[in-house]
């Protein structure tokens, strides 16, 4: 009589017996294998790190380029520096060998260009626990506000509280520049929500054992602290650095005065001065010395021009077009947007100042009524034309936000 080849029981003594190629195993002895699956899964925690497919810096930089539009410039510094972040991970360190050292980055570019986009991409491809933090909201500890290892709660929080994990992860920090020394004298009220957080993020950046409260904040002071070292966290910060570009001018200024002057002055390109951004322009804006050299990897993202714009729309993975398509394709509609439609939207955009973010709103604000009207008028095509978008647009009162 058939029995089950793990716990020997025969077939009448199991509700059922599952025949394989050489063997046979009962429902019992599934259950119990299906347990220990479970476990040894959860013991592992969802990210396993070992899985870290290492992809080379060309082709980090075609992933980001499948979701993020232009800013190649920034797409290749990034590539770089995660690549070499990763790699360092793996390094086996010898007594005479060198260790490589970890390299922070720091992304500056006007607001809505990609740089939280970005981030957030590169943790995507590495499948790593990655959390973004507003560094407004931290201040230096016993004042009001976050404390600064609340941002490794967050990180902790991703990582399903897999320190193992949590070690290895991402944190991008946006508004970098918020945090910058008000003035340069050091005053004599202090100074808890810029310098105060940069010294506190500094031990954070260069790697340390940091006791971290798991449920963060300070409402429970009986909660039990969790030791992460930040050794192999990469920090990405981000900034919009308004009016650096001023101080980066004058810096050239200065420098060009003199050998070569005339030869110099003559190259530079005036209408983004961002490109020539140096370390020491982000002294002089107000960041610490010590915080600049622990971001070493400095790297600037373009304003985005119409044509980007456009292709904002239309390019990326999940772009803003195709996921109306899609929407409409759920319920059966074949949705159109005619190019001159599109060319619209993006001027409206742009004569607005909205930016990248305000092509969804504007998208929206075009495709409400239809989206409430479709559904149920039995319509099974559907095309958005210029004259559509702009009823839609000039009807929804957008055009106030141009006076603001
Ligand atoms: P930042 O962090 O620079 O302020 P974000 O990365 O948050 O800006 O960008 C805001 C939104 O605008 C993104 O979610 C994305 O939809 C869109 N966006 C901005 N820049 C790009 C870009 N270069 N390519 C594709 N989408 C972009």
């Amino acid at each position: 009589m058939d029995k089950c080849s793990f716990c020997g029981r025969k077939k009448n003594e199991v509700d059922l017996l599952i025949a394989g190629m050489d063997g046979h195993i009962c429902d019992r002895c599934i259950e119990q294998a299906h347990a220990i699956v479970e476990e040894e899964l959860k013991s592992k925690g969802s990210f396993d790190l070992k899985s870290i497919e290492l992809l080379k810096p060309a082709q980090i930089k075609h992933f980001l380029d499948k979701y993020v539009i232009g800013q190649d410039h920034a797409k290749k510094i990034l590539s770089v520096a995660v690549y070499n972040h990763y790699k360092r991970l793996g390094q086996v360190i010898d007594d005479d060998e060198t260790e490589i050292e970890k390299s922070n980055i720091i992304l500056v570019g006007p607001t809505g260009t990609g740089k939280t986009l970005l981030a957030r991409t590169i943790a995507r491809m590495l499948h790593v626990p990655f959390t973004i933090v507003d560094a407004t909201v931290l201040t230096e500890a016993g004042y009001v506000g976050e404390d600064i290892e609340s941002l490794l709660t967050r990180l902790l929080q991703a990582a399903d509280y897999n320190v193992e994990a949590a070690e290895k992860g991402i944190v991008f920090v946006d508004e970098i520049d918020k945090i910058a020394r008000k003035g340069d004298n050091p005053s004599i009220t202090r100074d808890v929500s810029g310098e105060g957080v940069q010294q506190g993020l500094l031990k954070l950046l260069e790697g340390s054992i940091v006791n971290v409260p798991p449920q963060g904040g300070r409402k429970h002071p009986e909660q039990k602290m969790i030791p992460v070292n930040t050794k192999n966290i990469l920090f990405i910060c981000g900034g919009a650095f308004d009016g650096i570009d001023r101080k980066i001018s004058q810096r050239m200024n200065t420098q060009v005065v003199g050998f070569n002057a005339v030869q110099h002055t003559a190259t530079i390109d005036r209408d983004n001065m961002m490109k020539y951004i140096a370390p020491m322009d982000l002294k002089s804006f107000g960041l610490i010395p010590e915080i600049i050299g622990r971001l070493p990897v400095l790297t600037y993202l373009d304003p985005l021009d119409p044509s980007t714009l456009r292709r904002i729309l239309t390019e990326p993975k999940n772009a803003i077009v195709k996921q109306y398509v899609k929407l409409f394709a759920l319920d059966g509609i074949e949705l159109k947007f005619t190019d001159d439609a599109l060319d619209y939207i993006v001027n409206v955009a742009v004569e607005y100042k909205l930016g990248a973010r305000g092509l969804r709103s504007i998208c929206e604000t075009i495709m409400t009524d239809a989206m409430f009207e479709l559904p149920s008028n039995g319509k099974k095509t559907f095309k958005v034309d210029e004259g559509y978008a702009r009823e839609k647009v000039e009807k929804s009162g957008m055009s106030l936000l141009k006076a603001s």
